[in-house]
């Protein structure tokens, strides 16, 4: 029988009725063996993530403010939880712990880790299944980078002993056997880590959603939620702005070959978003799987007559860009032109010496900058097939008399972007969205 990686956010385990879900969710499926929670989150718009609240703690304690206090307000809220699920005191060893490790001076990320660390322990008593501790198996190297093949042969090797576990996410050890965390969100990646030592033949990722939408629910109103979706759509999506998951909890699933579906703890029987290497593209009636955009782009625009014909204009051009420390995101060209877009927050502090550095490079006819530039990229893989995507795409822009300031269509045909101005970004999307999801 193939095994599941169940991992739940936060809002998953943020009281003791989230968990009673979450125990009953793994119950109705006996393939789900390992477990992977992060610390409890908000119960309510006005309430406090705990991991906020232990980086507050050890803030406070570092500036010798009452740390004290914030230490009661996260004792309290997992006594509660605790005493809710009948487990009282279950806790409380260890909170005596950390309490004193915090008086002694414990860095930033054993604070923060302590949110899962805790809920862990506390998930593990209520469901059944053994703790396993990240620090003995997620490591880091000496730079702080995460350390893939070490972990994968002490964690799998673990889990192959084990039918179940309880793995906390969001941390590991670096070499001295300090604690390090992840990024924020990071218990994503420990789900998909864990997925991956453990061969798992799927990733669940319970939250609160039911899982992708096919635009910002912001900009469109009742945006539909994405039944099927590649990793190589979810790339395009999520690096124009999409966010469901933490960027980095894609690549140890996808490169193992173990689909991963977004699942809700509120709305067990939705079938949320499945994610996976390859989809059919007839189950996808809208050809577009989604639209995802950002605002904040320039363009440098360079023209000069018979640029095509000049070797290395467009090495001077980026030599330019690459000595003032600069990332570009796109680079469409036309016979005399060439454009890069990049973030104007990145090219603002360096923009003279930019301009300069390319018209001495290249001494174009002209150079321009075209600022509050909006990029939406509308992705699907049925775009390949279905002829006429392109021309349905830009009358819906022109009907909407959106003024299209660039297209770059990636050479994978997965998608299509457009660069817009900000003034006309979210008519944009909603135009888009209305012409092909109705
Ligand atoms: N608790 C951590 C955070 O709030 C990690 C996570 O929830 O994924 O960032």
């Amino acid at each position: 029988m193939g095994k599941i990686v169940a991992k739940f956010g936060g809002s998953s385990l943020a009281d003791a009725g989230q968990f009673q879900k979450v125990r009953d969710i793994l119950l109705s499926d006996s393939r789900r063996a390992y477990v992977v929670p992060s610390a409890p989150g908000k119960r309510n718009g006005a309430d406090e993530k705990v991991t906020d609240m232990l980086y507050a703690l050890c803030r406070q304690h570092r500036a010798g403010g009452d740390w004290q206090s914030v230490f009661a307000r996260i004792a309290e809220r997992y006594r509660t939880i605790a005493a809710e699920l009948a487990l009282p005191g279950v806790l409380d060893a260890e909170l005596a712990l950390i309490k004193s490790d915090v008086e002694t001076g414990a860095g930033e990320d054993y604070c923060a880790s302590r949110g899962e660390y805790l809920n862990g322990l506390l998930l593990s008593a209520y469901i059944g299944y053994p703790f396993v501790d990240p620090k003995d198996y997620i490591f880091f190297t000496a730079e702080g980078a995460f350390d893939s093949e070490r972990t994968n042969t002490a964690l799998g090797a673990a889990l192959a002993d084990m039918d179940t576990a309880v793995i906390p996410g969001f941390y590991g050890a670096n070499p001295d056997g300090s604690i390090r965390t992840f990024s924020r969100g990071g218990s994503d990646i420990t789900g998909a880590i864990v997925a991956r030592a453990a061969s798992a033949d799927l990733y669940e990722n319970w939250t609160d959603v039911n899982g992708f939408l096919m635009a910002d629910p912001r900009l469109v109103t009742g945006a539909r939620p994405i039944r099927c979706i590649t990793y190589r759509e979810l790339r395009e999506l999520s690096y124009m702005g999409a966010t469901v998951l933490h960027e980095d909890s894609v690549f140890p699933v996808h490169r193992a070959g173990i689909p991963t579906n977004i699942r809700n703890t509120n709305e067990p029987d939705h079938v949320g978003t499945m994610i996976a290497h390859t989809a059919d593209v007839s189950d996808n009636p809208c050809v577009i799987t989604g639209i995802a955009g950002r605002v904040g782009f320039s363009v440098i625009s360079v023209e000069k007559a018979m640029m095509n014909a000049e070797k290395g204009f467009g090495r001077r051009v980026l030599q330019a860009i690459e000595e003032a420390g600069l990332n570009f995101e796109h680079l469409p060209t036309g016979i005399d032109t060439l454009c890069v877009v990049l973030e104007t927050c990145q090219l603002t502090p360096v923009r003279e010496q930019v301009v300069s550095r390319i018209m001495a490079l290249t001494q174009p006819d002209t150079l321009t900058i075209h600022d509050e530039l909006g990029l939406i990229a509308t992705v699907g893989r049925g775009m390949v097939h279905n002829p006429g995507t392109a021309a349905r795409l830009f009358t819906a822009l022109s009907r909407a008399n959106v003024n299209v300031r660039m297209i770059d269509q990636g050479s994978s045909e997965l998608s299509i972007l457009v660069g817009v101005d900000c003034c006309d970004f979210e008519r944009a999307i909603r135009a888009i969205y209305g012409e092909f999801v109705r």
